[in-house]
């Protein structure tokens, strides 16, 4: 049985004060003992060190945005894995779509950045998923298979990573996948690492769902089998609705 994980991307929002108080919002709204699935939040970097200091205690992980594909060096502007590390991170999304459309972001690249965070011991959510153009042209499921194979590229230990499914076209729009979409999409994603890695790491992988989750459509996403809990972007800056979602996933 997969453990279902919800992850909230904070993006580009929130001041380290207005983030410290978002976090310690959800934290109040979120009964631990009552939540069964695995939470995590992921806030802009300069305020990954207070909002850790909010969540320290409980079970909610800290998680980075984005990281580079070096230890160190001349690199302006980039974060390495030791550096979210020493700030209490214990995972990392590589690949959103946002970094893949502005910040020239390659499947070579997030394969790069994947290897680099899974040596250093993180956690890894690796973002795949279509564009509005690919979806119409019917060729969804060649896109995600490329992004996932490229993206798993001379992995062989699947332990630290989970893949999250984010049609480009449903995410921060408020169009979101069908269940029947999504679930059509996340068994295609299983079927290429059973492909891939064999049936046992295929049933053992968790994939996320996100595109434009809210508390009104999470429920019935979270219940298709092969998906494995959310990626929440814009639902997330609201401490009610990231906690609806969460108890959805529960
Ligand atoms: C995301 O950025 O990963 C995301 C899914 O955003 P939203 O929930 O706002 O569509």
């Amino acid at each position: 049985m997969r453990k279902k994980i919800v992850v909230g991307n904070w993006k580009m929002n929130k001041t380290v004060a207005e983030a410290t108080d978002l976090a310690a919002a959800i934290l109040e709204k979120l009964d631990d003992g009552a939540v069964a699935c695995e939470v995590g939040i992921a806030p802009p970097f300069p305020a990954l060190t207070e909002v850790g200091n909010v969540i320290e205690k409980s079970a909610v992980g800290l998680v980075a945005q984005n990281c580079h594909f070096e230890d160190d060096g001349a690199y302006t502007g980039e974060v390495s894995v030791n550096m979210l590390a020493s700030l209490g991170c214990s995972c990392v999304i590589i690949g959103h779509s946002e970094r893949r459309q502005y910040f020239g972001e390659t499947n070579q690249t997030v394969n790069l950045r994947l290897k680099k965070a899974l040596d250093k011991g993180m956690q890894v959510i690796m973002c795949v998923g279509e564009t509005l153009e690919e979806r119409e042209s019917g060729v969804t499921e060649k896109v995600v298979t490329e992004q996932v194979r490229e993206g798993l590229k001379d992995v062989s230990d699947l332990g630290d990573v989970v893949l999250a499914y984010e049609p480009v076209w449903a995410i921060g729009t408020g169009k979101t996948a069908t269940p029947e979409q999504a679930e059509e999409v996340h068994a295609s994603i299983r079927s290429t690492i059973s492909d891939m890695y064999g049936e046992v790491a295929a049933g053992q992988i968790r994939v996320q769902y996100g595109g434009s989750v809210k508390p009104s459509n999470a429920a019935e996403l979270f219940a298709k089998p092969n998906i494995d809990g959310g990626l929440i972007g814009g639902a997330s800056l609201k401490a009610d609705d990231f906690v609806a979602i969460v108890k959805a996933a529960s």
